[in-house]
């Protein structure tokens, strides 16, 4: 792959080019082109939408058995062109090499796991008696627009594509414009597998989005991003009436009982924290600790994130990489100063690598805050960086009701010694998943959990057989054995 990439439009496994490009920079140098995305436009849309609902004609014909064999191609080329993709993620959306190395990883899992997932679920049912027999069928929806953002835009697209493709829907991708090029060059020769029209790519912003949302030939949204932009989704889905399926922001808690270990657990949340430098939907985001541990889990969170090396993604030596884009530099810069104006400490750690080229990529410090209000925005807004709020806390109850008192609900997690107990306090969580003595889910978890949110952090789940529900309609078929 060479170093400056220009990614065209796929529409029908056809390279369609547009009169408009976008340039592609670093995030971690700011004065490196990393390549140019192309612009589409609404009459775009339109074409990629009719090559996915022309393909949906067979395909949905197609046994599962075959669409499975095909994404387990797809898994094995991804396996193969995996460390050059991991690069070009590095270079174009600024995270460690390391981390897009996992997210390979975590896109092939997923891959497989979708074919797994698709034997149970496809397993017939039907049922008779002495009158008439009943077949319950599953039946995809058609074509399915996939809105991904830039946070984890390999493993979130290989995500929706299995779902949606195993199910026997076709599908229109729209990357997210600060993401797109390694994403893109992998689905060109992933789409080049499947029959023409099956899997389409369109890139642009939310003029691009709307025409998707609004198109009367998709059948269903699966949008992954920010709260703020669904609303738009929604409003723009709701004149053909579509099914929206949702993956929104969290903010989650991380409740540490007294009867945890604080000396184990803290940095188990600070890694939790601070990994992919705090751009992930379900990171924690706040730690409520009792009064008594305070000062020292702060100490804990604190030596935890001192230790990291800020620098280039490509940097071996770096430990904590730069943010994604402006907006979102921006924000949490802003944001960290109002933080400042307020009674809390703010605490930025870790070193600078190479401080000459600091203000040449968004480059955030990994920062503690102590003693935030409760209620402050710090706490209660996503900020999706690197800022780790604690607040102390004196009862359980206060913890549980301030780890309600968001809008947000995707993940949480509950530190304890006593089983019982953290159960009991996990089953209080408003929230889609909860750990218990872990940030994360285990690999049992990711096998079983459906991924997705409650409240304003979510509709609709993704993953196991709950998320391949999204993308199916029930048709029931009853027949009289004797008419009467
Ligand atoms: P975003 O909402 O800005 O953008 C998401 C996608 O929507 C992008 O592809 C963007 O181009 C597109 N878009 C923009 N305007 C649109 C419109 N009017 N209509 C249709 N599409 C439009 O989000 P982002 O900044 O790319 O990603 C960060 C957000 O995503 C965070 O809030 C994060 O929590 C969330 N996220 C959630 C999950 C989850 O699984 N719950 C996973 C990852 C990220």
């Amino acid at each position: 792959m060479s170093q400056q990439q220009v990614i065209h439009l796929l529409i029908n496994q056809e390279e369609v080019k547009t009169p408009s490009y976008m340039e592609v920079r670093d995030p971690g140098r700011l004065t490196d082109v990393v390549g140019n995305v192309a612009i589409g436009s609404v009459a775009h849309v339109d074409q990629a939408v009719r090559a996915a609902h022309q393909a949906f004609q067979s395909w949905k014909t197609v046994a599962v058995e075959e669409r499975c064999r095909l994404l387990l191609r797809a898994a094995e080329l991804i396996q193969s062109e995996g460390e050059a993709v991991a690069r070009l993620l590095t270079k174009e959306a600024g995270m460690l090499l390391s981390v897009y190395r996992g997210e390979v990883g975590m896109a092939i899992n997923v891959l497989k796991a979708t074919t797994e997932w698709a034997q149970t679920f496809f397993s017939p049912k039907q049922v008779e008696d002495g009158q008439s027999w009943v077949s319950l069928e599953k039946r995809p929806l058609g074509v399915i627009a996939a809105i991904v953002p830039w946070n984890l835009p390999l493993m979130l697209t290989m995500q929706k594509l299995a779902a949606i493709l195993v199910t026997g829907n076709t599908i229109v991708i729209k990357p997210s414009p600060f993401a797109a090029i390694g994403v893109s060059v992998v689905l060109k020769k992933i789409a080049a597998m499947f029959p023409p029209g099956v899997i389409n790519v369109i890139h642009g912003e939310a003029e691009v989005g709307s025409a998707l949302s609004t198109h009367p030939l998709v059948r269903k949204i699966s949008f992954t991003g920010g709260g703020k932009t669904a609303q738009f989704v929604m409003r723009d889905a709701a004149d053909s009436l579509k099914h929206v399926q949702f993956e929104l922001g969290g903010n989650d808690p991380a409740i540490v009982l007294d009867d945890a270990n604080v000396d184990e657990v803290m940095p188990q949340i600070a890694a939790a924290a601070f990994r992919r430098s705090g751009q992930i939907c379900v990171a924690t985001k706040r730690v409520y600790v009792p009064k008594q541990y305070y000062e020292r889990a702060c100490e804990l969170v604190c030596a935890y994130a001192d230790q990291f090396s800020i620098g280039h993604g490509l940097d071996e030596k770096a430990t904590f990489s730069p943010v994604n884009n402006r907006i979102q530099y921006q924000f949490v810069k802003e944001l960290l100063e109002r933080t400042r104006q307020s009674n809390a400490r703010v605490m930025e750690l870790g070193t600078r690598l190479e401080p000459e080229n600091w203000e040449n990529g968004y480059y955030l410090h990994p920062t503690v805050v102590m003693y935030p209000d409760p209620g402050q925005e710090i706490v209660t807004c996503e900020q999706f960086g690197p800022v780790l709020p604690i607040v102390p806390y004196h009862t359980e109850e206060e913890a549980i009701q301030w780890a309600n008192s968001t809008e947000y609900g995707l993940g949480s997690s509950i530190w304890s010694s006593d089983p019982e107990r953290a159960l009991r306090v996990a089953r209080h969580i408003e929230a889609g998943m909860t750990c218990i003595n872990g940030a994360n889910l285990s690999p049992l978890g990711l096998k079983h959990v459906p991924f997705g949110g409650v409240k304003q952090s979510g509709i609709g789940r993704e993953k196991t057989e709950v998320g391949l529900a999204e993308f199916i309609e029930y048709h029931g078929i009853n027949y009289h054995k004797e008419t009467s």
